[in-house]
């Protein structure tokens, strides 16, 4: 099958949707969406929607990897987290922006088969770990931006707050249901003076605490 056409449209409908930015773009246009969505659904991957990846799971619609990417601002030097491995999908559009990715999944199954692929597809300036992302990647702290792809509840975890390097952004939904979440963008100042700006709705799978295997305890 040649995607090529189909890429070429969905790209279009992004920038018509405002993902404006030529790097974000030109990252989105060179990676291969099909590879990252289950076979059965492989027809409909350039489609501007979510897709089921297993585990009550989704790959984010286009759309919103585009939107959530250009408002992180990433610039080639920075070194970025993200909760919310998934499929892969958004790890590695930023890989193609950043120094480093590292990428925090709860469900270690579909780590997996995450791991497996971003391997096969040849991404080397990604990092995964399995585990409960609302505490964040101390041990490779500070980011110079953080990315979260599940909806907080409440608010912000302070961990991700605390990890984010001064001058640093942060992008995440937040947001009890689904009818009502939107994206923030979260700067921490040089002097570590935190400012917040609502910037769309959306509607994304929840952050959980813990993992599948402390049986979604926050321990
Ligand atoms: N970034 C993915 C989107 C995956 S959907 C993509 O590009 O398609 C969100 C993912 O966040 C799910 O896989 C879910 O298991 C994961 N998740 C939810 N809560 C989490 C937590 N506390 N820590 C790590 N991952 C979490």
């Amino acid at each position: 099958m040649n995607s090529e056409p189909r890429q070429i449209r969905l790209i279009m409908e992004l920038r018509g949707e405002g993902v404006i930015d030529a790097a974000v773009l030109g990252a989105i246009e060179r990676t291969a969406r099909e590879e990252f969505v289950p076979p059965q659904f492989r027809d409909r991957a350039y489609d501007n929607t979510a897709l089921p990846i297993g585990e009550g799971q989704t790959i984010s619609q286009p759309l919103i990897v585009g939107l959530m990417t250009q408002a992180l601002e990433v610039g080639p030097r920075h070194k970025v987290l993200e909760i919310g491995t998934g499929c892969g999908y958004q790890a590695a559009v930023l890989s193609k922006l950043c120094r480093r990715v590292y990428s925090i999944e709860r469900h270690k199954s579909l780590l997996a088969e995450t791991n497996k692929r971003l391997q096969r597809l040849g991404y080397h300036n990604i990092t995964t770990i399995a585990g409960d992302g609302t505490r964040g990647w101390p041990e490779q702290a500070p980011f110079d931006r953080i990315i979260v792809t599940a909806a907080a509840r409440d608010d912000v975890p302070q961990a991700f707050l605390d990890q984010l390097a001064p001058g640093g952004i942060l992008v995440m939904p937040l947001g009890a249901t689904t009818s009502d979440q939107h994206v923030w963008r979260i700067r921490k100042a040089a002097d570590g003076a935190i400012t917040r700006e609502r910037l769309w709705p959306v509607r994304f799978v929840p952050l959980i605490k813990g993992t599948p295997d402390s049986k979604g305890r926050a321990t």
